[in-house]
């Protein structure tokens, strides 16, 4: 399913199985000569890959013609690159950072006294998860089937690697990557001056925000994403096109919003942490944060929303400990949080 956004842009809905995100939103820029370009793709499932092929086959397009541009290295958005340029001999650009992640992802090596089965890569979060205290029997469910390591590429691809300031001419299109880091580390975007179209990957989405949390390293992911956020509030956007959901006219106010939502946050872990007699791991204060979900309460929350509800608690508790507001420990086993007041 696609359609036009303006001349030569196409949305094109890729259908994600097993997702509450439903489908990711593929752009492809169209070339009357030269070669075309996919930004992001999808899931690595048969179902995704079908519908892909077949909205690119109903807009003439060829697979060989095409190159690619990845955002971020999350599975939903570039899953299927290696499957699509198998047998082509099309650029695919991505950012340094991100590239990287990719590669770890699928070549870590995997040792002997490994903490769940998995690779270096993938252990290092799951550990790093376990510190900030996702009980082992969560971790274990997603070690079997977390949809970022399910469905990821699975072959190396040789990345052309883009990075701030670099420009990507296609069709009728002068893109400029911007470095926008916070959803992933190295997170980026496409900006056309001319008609101020701003491709946002996962950095700014219309109806859901952006899940920031970090992937097994300690750090403050959330203050890079609000710079990022300032970054494209300074920016001169006529059109927002996000990786899922519907466009974005009103950029400035989304951002606003983005802002917004993430001060309200803040406000809610200093709350729990003044009201608790104790310290608290990111998992107990995510345990009492509120969820727009449609579960009774936190236990029955299934594993993966937990994982990521725990993500986006420790990434507030990293941001209040740059601030200096709140104590942390950590314990060898744990990361353990106290209100600094
Ligand atoms: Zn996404």
């Amino acid at each position: 399913m696609f359609n036009e956004i303006v001349r030569d842009v196409y949305q094109i809905e890729v259908p994600l199985a097993d997702s509450p995100l439903k489908a990711t939103n593929a752009y492809l820029i169209k070339s009357a000569k030269g070669r075309h370009l996919l930004i992001d793709n999808g899931f690595n499932q048969p179902e995704a890959r079908r519908s892909l092929l077949e909205s690119l086959d109903a807009l003439k397009v060829r697979l060989e013609e095409v190159d690619f541009f990845i955002t971020h290295a999350h599975a939903d958005h570039c899953g299927l690159t290696s499957v699509l340029c198998e047998n082509a001999a099309s650029t695919v650009w991505s950012g340094g950072e991100d590239s990287a992640i990719i590669r770890e992802t699928m070549l870590a090596p995997q040792r002997a006294d490994s903490f769940l089965g998995l690779n270096d890569y993938w252990d290092g979060i799951f550990l790093y998860m376990g510190k900030h205290g996702v009980p082992r029997a969560v971790l274990e469910k997603l070690a079997l089937d977390h949809p970022a390591k399910a469905y990821s590429m699975d072959a190396p691809v040789d990345f052309s690697i883009a990075g701030e300031g670099d420009v990507l001419e296609y069709g009728r299109f002068r893109l400029r990557v911007i470095s926008v880091p916070g959803h992933s580390p190295g997170h980026l975007a496409l900006y056309d001056e001319r008609e101020k179209i701003f491709f946002a990957g996962d950095h700014i989405l219309s109806n859901i925000t952006p899940n920031i949390a970090s992937w097994g390293k300690y750090f403050d992911y959330l203050r890079q994403y609000l710079g990022s956020l300032d970054k494209a509030a300074r920016m001169d956007i006529a059109l927002t096109l996000p990786g899922h959901r519907v466009v974005i006219r009103d950029t400035a106010g989304r951002i606003a919003e983005l802002k917004k939502h993430h001060a309200g946050r803040l406000d809610e872990v200093r709350g729990i942490l003044k009201g608790s007699a104790r310290p608290l791991t990111a998992y107990a204060v995510a345990a009492q944060m509120r969820w727009a979900l449609r579960y009774r309460d936190w236990e029955e929350f299934p594993a993966p929303q937990k994982w990521f509800a725990a993500g986006e608690a420790s990434t507030h508790l990293l941001y209040l400990e740059g601030l200096g507001e709140l104590r942390a420990e950590d314990t060898g086993d744990l990361y353990l949080y106290s209100c600094n007041c």
